[in-house]
């Protein structure tokens, strides 16, 4: 096991046959893996204004500490530290909420006034402090409680100082109505919306020549250098457009990267680069840096591959209403891929399923990509084997043994189903705003993704495909869903909180709503003073999740916002406190962590006596605060 602190521990993913490809394939994932790194500080500077100056101030202390290695104070800040790291910021990485310093104010005063003295670096410590110890000051990175201002109440860096919701909401509904309808830019994506001398609003856009310029620049120098390498015409254009993009900013130049990117399916290393998902922001505009590199595992493809060569089937086949069914299903291309470098909103904390690109327009037109990360959830599911989990939470034998046969298997094929099908189904009626459902849009898109898949996980089709194993299997995926969604998720959530993020709102929501309205079907029972997901009913649970699924793309389709407003406070976000409690002691009487991260492998160019490149490295070998204090020198840019 590696390392484990708070609520969290790493892992780390081994990057199969790596050592086995040409020179030219290795040189690509290396300068690709480069560009991935470059981008760190964009992410830690978009989650909060002060992360940088932040990071500096606690890794000087780290690099300078000469007191008792015994000293509380110092071993309540290393675990602060590796956590800040590991959030990319001083917020948490999933609630969202301020990590609470287990040190004192005067020992990180003090600790940084020698720090300072041993290095050229001055600090404005009583303004850091005060972020880091006031528990009143930017309680929230990401704050979406109904009724408040979203803005106003949320530390991320998206919009300047002092700008209300209702002034940035007023801001992007004028530049909408100036936009093509038809095919919509992602208005707001790449920028900081700030406000000039004379009080009106501008974006402060993210390019060479503008905000993180230098960070973007150095990303550029290395994806100059990958393109060299490139595995074929479509890949070398879709990096030169990526660089044009990188350069301009011009939200349409971007759309002609993502049409490229999609397009380009032949190469086996692909990546991803740039401002790509919207949770950060409570508005859904803006989207956090995030990078990383694959390489396709091509075994493991066949099968994603089965699922998007009969995607016309799934579609026309869905309990969802004919208005709101794809007409003409552009291929999802499914992969299978190994994470080769996880950077920016990818790192340490990774997915391990992407589909992009977002643009509802380009995937109705061009499909999309979809991938699932098969190498990290390999490193899960080794981590979590005898972690003793099903032993505690299942509630009887017999579930359990369903469980151990086809738990992985079925896991591994939700996830495909999610990103190949679900998050490509359905289309949104003529003239309706893709951002309709506003804050809630994150959640119930998750949960048409999730639920598509829970629906045809039970199919018949799926044992044709040779996909599951029988008609059995998928019981496991229903009462494993149900138990995370239920019981088990709560875990993540310290006492006192409700759920914030938009993924396990998502589980929340469909569990929470079937245990309610399908009561004959599943039930939460008590057994010994403690309480279980009881499922009665299994093919009666299918058709809980096709009637929900039918609805959650209605809300989409016509852009309901008040459903969608419904079904994410009715059934999202509250938790039951007592349930809560007994859940968290129950789960932490087994001693684990319920998030985790990886440490990625370290590549490195290997030379010959005159200076020729002769082969790419790859070493496992490097801890963690290691990899997080060479990040923070090597791949330093704003
Ligand atoms: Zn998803």
């Amino acid at each position: 096991m590696e390392e484990r602190f708070a609520d969290l521990q790493l892992l780390r993913y081994e990057v199969p046959d790596f050592e086995s490809l040409p020179l030219r394939q290795k040189l690509l994932v290396y300068y690709l893996s480069e560009a991935a790194l470059l981008g760190r500080d964009i992410l830690w500077d978009q989650n909060n204004r002060y992360g940088l100056q932040i990071r500096d101030a606690l890794e000087a202390i780290y690099t300078h500490y000469a007191g008792p290695l015994e000293a509380p104070d110092w071993q309540a800040f290393v675990i602060y530290l590796k956590r800040v790291w590991f959030s990319n910021g001083i917020h948490h990485h999933y609630s969202y909420l301020k990590f609470k310093p287990e040190f004192s104010r005067d020992f990180f005063l003090s600790e940084l006034r020698k720090a300072e003295a041993k290095t050229s670096q001055h600090f404005d410590a009583d303004k850091l402090a005060e972020i880091i110890f006031n528990p009143e000051v930017m309680p929230k990175r990401v704050n979406q409680a109904d009724g408040e201002d979203l803005l106003l109440t949320s530390s991320c860096n998206y919009y300047g100082e002092g700008i209300t919701q209702a002034e940035a909401e007023a801001f992007y509904a004028d530049l909408k109505k100036q936009a093509d309808t038809e095919r919509p830019p992602m208005l707001g994506m790449n920028s900081r919306l700030e406000r000039k001398p004379d009080g009106t609003l501008f974006e402060n856009v993210w390019r060479s020549e503008g905000l993180y310029g230098n960070a973007i620049n150095r990303i550029c120098e290395m994806l100059g250098k990958a393109r060299h390498y490139a595995e074929n015409a479509k890949q070398h254009a879709v990096i030169d457009k990526l660089m044009e993009f990188y350069k301009s900013g011009d939200l349409k130049t971007f759309d002609e990267y993502a049409i490229l990117w999609v397009q380009e399916t032949e190469g086996d290393v692909d990546f991803t680069n740039g401002f790509t998902e919207v949770y950060g922001d409570p508005l859904g505009l803006k989207a956090s840096w995030e990078g990383y590199v694959n390489i396709i595992d091509h075994e493991k493809t066949s099968r994603a591959k089965a699922l998007s060569d009969n995607a016309e089937w799934f579609e026309s086949h869905s309990p969802v209403d004919e208005r709101f069914k794809k007409k003409a299903c552009h291929g999802v291309s499914a992969k299978v891929i190994s994470a080769a470098m996880l950077g920016g909103d990818l790192y340490p904390s990774s997915a391990i399923g992407i589909n992009l690109p977002n643009s509802n327009w380009i995937r109705a037109e061009y499909g999309s990509k979809s991938v699932t990360i098969a190498n990290l959830t390999h490193a899960y599911n080794l981590a979590a084997k005898g972690s003793g989990m099903r032993e505690e939470f299942v509630i009887d034998d017999e579930t359990r043994q369903l469980l151990d046969q086809y738990g992985d298997v079925c896991d591994d094929l939700h996830t495909d189903l999610h990103e190949c099908l679900g998050h490509g189904s359905g289309q949104l009626l003529p003239g309706v705003d893709a951002d309709a459902l506003k804050a809630y849009g994150s959640t119930l898109e998750e949960a048409r993704a999730d639920l598509f898949g829970l629906y045809y996980i039970a199919d018949r089709k799926l044992v044709e495909l040779g996909l599951t194993p029988n008609e059995e299997a998928y019981k496991s995926q229903y009462y494993s869903y149900l138990m995370n969604g239920l019981l088990t998720q709560m875990v993540r959530i310290e006492e006192g909180h409700q759920i914030e993020e938009a993924h396990m709102r998502n589980r929340a929501l469909i569990s929470r709503w079937t245990l309610q309205n399908y009561p004959d079907a599943v039930q939460i029972v008590c057994q010994n003073g403690k309480h279980y997901v009881a499922v009665h009913d299994y093919e009666l649970l299918r058709k809980a999740f096709g009637t929900l699924l039918a609805e959650v793309q209605r809300i989409k389709s016509e852009g309901d916002y008040e459903a969608a407003r419904q079904l994410v406070e009715g059934y999202g976000i509250k938790i039951d406190v007592e349930l809560h409690h007994e859940i968290r002691q129950r789960y932490e009487r087994l001693n684990l962590a319920p998030y985790k991260g990886f440490i990625n492998p370290r590549y490195e160019l290997v030379r010959d006596g005159e200076g020729n490149i002769t082969d790419v490295s790859i070493s496992y070998n490097e801890a963690y605060d290691e990899q997080m204090l060479r990040y923070g020198k090597e791949y330093r840019t704003l």
